[in-house]
C-alpha cells in the first residue's frame, strides 16, 4: 500500500481564500494581528515572516514589535498590556524563545482570551479542556484540519498523540476527544512506545524527533499526521515520521514541509479575522 499525502499547502491555500473572502466582508474594520518578539532566534524570525507575507496576502495587517534578545520581563509585559487594551488589536502572538529567565506564563496569561490567536494563555487551554467558546493553539487546529481535509472518520477512532506540551500534543488531545476519538497520549516515559502507536487509527507526532516514527509504529492503514519540524544540518525541516518507511504502511500521511506548518500559519489568519469579526450576540 501507498500511502495517500495529505497536501498541507493546497489546504491552506483554501482556507486562506476563505479568509480573504471573510476579511472582504468586515465592514470598517482592519483585522490586524500583532506579533512581540523578544529574541533573535532565526526560525523565530523566519516564522514571523511567514505569517507577515500570508496575511499580506489575504487582507490582514500585522505589527510587529521587536523588543530586541535583552527585552526585560516587565517590558515585554508592558507591550503585551497596551496591545490587549488596543481595539484596533485583534489578534497577539508572543513568539517563542524568550530572553533567558524571563518566563512565559505570565506573559502569555496577559493576553485576552479574545485576542489569544495562538491559544497561548491557560484561560483558554482550560476554556478548551471545558469545551467552552476559545481559540485552540494553531497548530493543533492545523491537526484537525487536516483530517478533516482528509475525511477521517474520528468518532469511536483509536487516535494516539506522541507528545504532551501545551503547544501540542495536550491541545490536540482535547480536539480529538471533543470529536469522540478514543485519545491515548504518549511521553518520553511512555513503556513500549511502538505497541500503543500500533493501534492507532489516526497517529499524531509531536516529538521534535527527526524521522522518529518509523514502520514499526504504524498499524496498516493508518492516518499519520507529522507535526515535528526540525531543522537539518541544512536548515530544511524534518519531520517526526520517517516518511520513506511509513508511506508503504500506512493510509496517509502528512509531509514535511508542506503539511502541519502552512495550515497552522493560515489558521493563525483564520483567529483573527474572527477575532476581529462582531457578533450577532
Ligand atoms: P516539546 O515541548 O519539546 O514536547 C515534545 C514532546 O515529545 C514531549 O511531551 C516529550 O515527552 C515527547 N517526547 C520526547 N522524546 C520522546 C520519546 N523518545 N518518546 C516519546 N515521546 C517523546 O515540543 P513541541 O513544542 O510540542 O513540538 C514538537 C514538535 O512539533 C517540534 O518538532 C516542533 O518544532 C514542532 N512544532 C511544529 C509546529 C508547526 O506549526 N508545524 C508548531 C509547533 C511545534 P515529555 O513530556 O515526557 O518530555
Amino acid at each position: 500500500m501507498t500511502a495517500a499525502v495529505i497536501d498541507g499547502t493546497k489546504l491552506a491555500e483554501r482556507i486562506r481564500s476563505q479568509v480573504a473572502a471573510d476579511v472582504a466582508a468586515l465592514v470598517g474594520i482592519d483585522p490586524t494581528l500583532a506579533l512581540v518578539l523578544a529574541t533573535a532566534d532565526e526560525s523565530a524570525a523566519w516564522y514571523v515572516r511567514a505569517i507577515r507575507a500570508a496575511a499580506a496576502k489575504v487582507g490582514v495587517f500585522t505589527r510587529v514589535s521587536d523588543l530586541g534578545a535583552d527585552a526585560s520581563g516587565p517590558r515585554i509585559a508592558a507591550e503585551l498590556a497596551g496591545l490587549a487594551g488596543d481595539p484596533g488589536v485583534h489578534g497577539v502572538i508572543l513568539q517563542m524563545p524568550l530572553p533567558a529567565g524571563v518566563s512565559a506564563e505570565p506573559l502569555v496569561s496577559a493576553i485576552p482570551p479574545g485576542k489569544d490567536v495562538d491559544g497561548a494563555n491557560p484561560l483558554s487551554a482550560g476554556r478548551l479542556m471545558a469545551g467552552q467558546r476559545a481559540f485552540p493553539p494553531a497548530t493543533a487546529a492545523a491537526v484537525m484540519e487536516l483530517l478533516g481535509s482528509h475525511g477521517a472518520v474520528l468518532s469511536g477512532a483509536h487516535a494516539v498523540v506522541v507528545g504532551r506540551s501545551m503547544v501540542v500534543g495536550k491541545p490536540v488531545s482535547q480536539l480529538l476527544l471533543a470529536e469522540n476519538a478514543t485519545v491515548t497520549v504518549c511521553h518520553s516515559r511512555t513503556r513500549d512506545l511502538p505497541a500503543m502507536t500500533r493501534q492507532a487509527d489516526v497517529l499524531v507526532a509531536a516529538i521534535g524527533r527527526p524521522g522518529f516514527i518509523g514502520a514499526a509504529h504504524v498499524k496498516p492503514g493508518a492516518i499519520v499526521i507529522d507535526v515535528g519540524t526540525t531543522p537539518d544540518a541544512d536548515g530544511k525541516l524534518v519531520g517526526d515520521v520517517d516518511f520513506a518507511a511509513v508511506r508503504d504502511i500506512a493510509g496517509a500521511l502528512t509531509p514535511v514541509p508542506g503539511g502541519v506548518g502552512p495550515v497552522t500559519t493560515a489558521l493563525l489568519l483564520r483567529h483573527t479575522v474572527s477575532a476581529a469579526t462582531p457578533r450577532a450576540v
